[in-house]
């Protein structure tokens, strides 16, 4: 058999043509499929033509821009600590757990490792290619693509995938034809769609028969209804807590936070970002807040302003603030190793708690200490009515667990039929969570799709 890669319009003059496993998606999880499949076949000597089709010019767009064109392709850790850090909502775990105990991220730095990409781990346990160059991901894919005889179709949008019989039918919207005896959904989510994520996999799902979670922001910066002052914008705050608020409910998160000119990003609110996404759904506008100080309560707090007033009176409360680290970090997902509240935010704190900015320590009374302490536990940074669907990492929502099983990814409602990755309802934290799980449900997908 014949390594072969056509594109454009040699693709579109393509008719009906028969191949035995077609996967449709060239992304994290339709490649891993594809190179899984061709192992699978090998080993149980099964001969079959493996087909992959690919809207985009070129495979692994969304790796290529991961982690900054840097790929954080995956994180440390045995499988259970993954699918704890990853923080998956518990149905999304159960669904994971097979795939990630089946194809680890140690299975995936191997192969990475065998065609040519060293990696290296960062302290907060995030593994990155040591070329820091994303793309080097994808030319080692592409390798194992043409070592795994795949034949890459691209610029071929499928438009639809009918059943006829036992086999399927995929035709492409420039109306090339194919027949396939099982077909691989690894079509993504919804979010960054100048990447070719449209939710068209969504839409074939759906007309085999599949229910589909409506799709939601994840893993998205936060765009408050009154951007923070410009003089904000860029800074960031190390290990605070951000808090969601609506309705009497709140959700928080620990982490680094970055005020943007529209808003907020950094680890803290893209990881809440999913919350307050569905908060503000069911609720309307969510206010947010920041504990600046999270490891202290507010009277731990308090003791250590008395003991400075008693020690310093003539200290200007500012001048300690500047100073006064804000915790002791812990924690994944923090971007240095202690934080000191930044000089630009101290005069929107000092007028929020009402001081005027050379207040001494002898000069604030008991009452303007603890407007002072109620706005260091609880700065408010504004509200958010909705966040950018767009705009997320990930999308959750998609095509419904229940309807997949976790043991195979094939489809409980249209046998030979399979899905796996972004497509399917789930999404995980940043940290190289939701690669791992789209290469380890998609090389599952490919080892059962060839032998059912
Ligand atoms: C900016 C950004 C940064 C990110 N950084 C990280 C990170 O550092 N670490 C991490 O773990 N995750 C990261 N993610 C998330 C991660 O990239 C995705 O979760 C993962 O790539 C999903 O893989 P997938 O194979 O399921 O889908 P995708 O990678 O989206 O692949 C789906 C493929 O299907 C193709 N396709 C869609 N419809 C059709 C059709 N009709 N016909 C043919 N082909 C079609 C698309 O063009 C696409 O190539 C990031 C995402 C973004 C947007």
């Amino acid at each position: 058999m014949e390594t072969t890669k056509i594109t454009g319009r040699e693709c579109d003059a393509l008719d009906i043509q028969h191949t035995t496993l077609l996967v449709i998606g060239s992304g994290a999880a339709g490649m891993s499929a594809a190179v899984a499949a061709r192992r699978a076949a090998g080993r149980s000597g099964k001969s079959c033509s493996i087909t992959l089709l690919e809207r985009n010019a070129r495979p692994g767009t969304k790796i290529r821009i991961s982690g900054g064109g840097k790929c954080n392709v995956t994180h440390r850790g045995a499988p259970a600590e993954l699918l704890e850090k990853g923080y998956l909502r518990q149905n999304e775990k159960r669904f994971l757990r097979h795939a990630l105990y089946g194809f680890a991220n140690t299975d995936l730095l191997d192969l990475l490792h065998s065609h040519g990409v060293e990696t290296e781990e960062r302290a907060d346990g995030k593994i990155f290619p040591s070329s820091g160059d994303a793309s080097s991901v994808v030319l080692a894919f592409e390798k194992l693509l043409r070592e795994s005889l795949v034949r890459q179709l691209f610029s071929c949008r499928v438009r639809s995938v009918e059943r006829q019989g036992k086999r399927f039918l995929v035709t492409t919207a420039a109306g090339a034809s194919f027949t396939a005896d099982v077909v691989l959904l690894a079509t993504g989510g919804v979010s960054y769609s100048r990447t070719g994520t449209t939710g068209d996999g969504l839409a074939i799902a759906r007309s085999l028969g599949h229910s589909i979670k409506n799709p939601s922001p994840a893993l998205a910066p936060l765009y408050t209804l009154k951007p923070s002052a410009a003089a904000l914008s860029g800074i960031a705050l190390r290990s605070v807590t951000l808090v969601a608020s609506a309705g009497g409910r709140s959700v928080e998160r620990r982490g680094d936070l970055l005020f943007t000119h529209r808003g907020f990003s950094g680890p803290a609110a893209l990881s809440l970002s999913r919350d307050i996404g569905e908060l503000a759904k069911s609720i309307g506008n969510v206010s947010l807040f920041v504990d600046l100080f999270p490891e202290q309560s507010a009277p731990e707090l308090e003791e250590q302003f008395l003991f400075q007033a008693r020690k310093s009176g003539a200290q200007m409360v500012r001048k300690y603030l500047q100073r006064c680290p804000m915790a002791l970090l812990r924690g994944a997902f923090t971007l240095a190793p202690h934080g000191t509240l930044p000089t630009a935010l101290l005069p929107f704190i000092m007028r929020q708690a009402a001081l005027e900015n050379d207040v001494t320590w002898s000069g604030l009374v008991r009452e303007k200490r603890l407007s002072l302490l109620a706005v260091l536990k609880r700065f408010p940074l504004g509200s958010v009515r909705e966040v950018p669907l767009d705009q997320g990492e990930v999308s959750a929502g998609g095509v419904s667990l229940s309807e997949v099983n976790p043991n195979t990814m094939q489809s409980r409602i249209v046998p030979k039929l399979f899905l796996c990755g972004e497509l399917l309802d789930y999404a995980g934290e940043i940290g190289g969570f939701n690669l791992q799980a789209a290469f380890s449900t998609g090389w599952i997908a490919g080892t059962h799709a060839i032998d059912c």
